[in-house]
């Protein structure tokens, strides 16, 4: 645990299965700045002994890691979905070309220590446990460095970011308009889902890009995903193949999306999508 005021993080953390938490807490950790974050990482790898560095993939681990990678000479795979032991091997596999083919990554002798960047939610959390793991503090100073991350200033969404949401619920071309995305943030709204968009939709401009899903968007890999009117062009596949259970709303019976769902449903989202929201509101109600 590396940043300002992340002590009781650390026991939250402990519940999960965990033995032993390195933490580094200090307010200088705050906002993420690379070179301190460096610092504080290679301190925590030198002192746990660390071989295999995991992270779930975020714009800071996407930033830090292959730093680390060189500091220490060693191997880095990213956007991986699954990670094997296989006696002393570790392979890791990733999707390339847009999930078209997937490639096994793994690391050489040489490579003293292995950095991997995972897709987020690729395994499940584990139950919590009993145990509570021991938190070691780990000793820090700030390095000098060339830059300074003064403020973050966070979007006023409540709402998690797309890369995060365990539920997203997605619209397409087949919602006509962005007036009418107000059907999708309502049924988001009830299921406690973030709202994400195709390309054809960001590009007509009815929604911002970080709303976007897809080979130029976001990667996703939420429990639940809930895709309105979207057709399923492999550029958007590419972005949310890795969905647990998928469900398809569109009117044409031959959109490439069904071969994705795990539900589909034949109909015209201005008629499905605020049934289900009539249905979901009763369930959860
Ligand atoms: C290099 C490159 C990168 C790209 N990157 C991305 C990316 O990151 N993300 C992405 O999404 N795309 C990306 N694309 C674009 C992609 O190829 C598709 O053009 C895009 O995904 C189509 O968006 P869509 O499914 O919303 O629209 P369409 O393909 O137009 O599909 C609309 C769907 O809505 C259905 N529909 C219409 N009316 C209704 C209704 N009333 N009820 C129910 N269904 C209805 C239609 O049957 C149709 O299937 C990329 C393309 C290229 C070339």
């Amino acid at each position: 645990m590396i940043g300002d005021g992340v002590s009781e993080a650390a026991q939250s953390l402990s519940k999960y299965g965990v033995t032993k938490i390195y933490s580094i807490d200090h307010a200088d950790l705050k906002n993420y700045n690379s070179a301190f974050y460096m610092a504080a990482l290679t301190n925590i790898i030198n002192s746990s002994g660390a071989e295999l560095i995991i992270a779930s993939a975020s714009m800071t681990t996407k930033d830090l890691f292959p730093r680390l990678a060189a500091k220490f000479d060693s191997g880095y795979v990213s956007d991986v979905v699954e990670i094997k032991v296989e006696g002393a091997s570790i392979k890791a596999k990733r999707p390339l070309y847009s999930g078209k083919c997937t490639a096994d990554a793994e690391f050489s002798a040489s490579s003293k220590k292995k950095f991997i960047v995972m897709r987020p939610n690729q395994y499940p959390v584990p139950a919590e446990a009993g145990a509570t793991a021991s938190i070691e503090t780990v000793s820090f100073t700030i390095p000098s460095a060339k830059i300074k991350v003064k403020e973050v200033v966070k979007s006023q969404s409540s709402k998690p970011d797309l890369s995060e949401a365990s539920i997203i619920v997605s619209g397409g071309r087949g919602m006509k308009g962005p007036e009418h995305f107000k059907i999708l943030e309502d049924l988001a709204e009830t299921i406690g889902a973030t709202v994400g968009a195709s390309r054809a939709v960001v590009d007509s401009g009815w929604v911002p890009h970080a709303l976007q899903v897809g080979q130029t968007g976001k990667t996703v890999a939420p429990n639940l995903y809930i895709a309105c009117g979207i057709s399923g062009a492999i550029q958007h596949l590419a972005g949310m193949g890795s969905s647990k259970v998928v469900v398809a709303i569109n009117k044409d019976p031959e959109a490439p999306i069904f071969k994705k769902a795990t539900y589909g449903i034949v109909g015209d989202v201005f008629e499905v999508v605020p049934k289900l929201n009539e249905e979901f509101k009763k369930i959860l109600a």
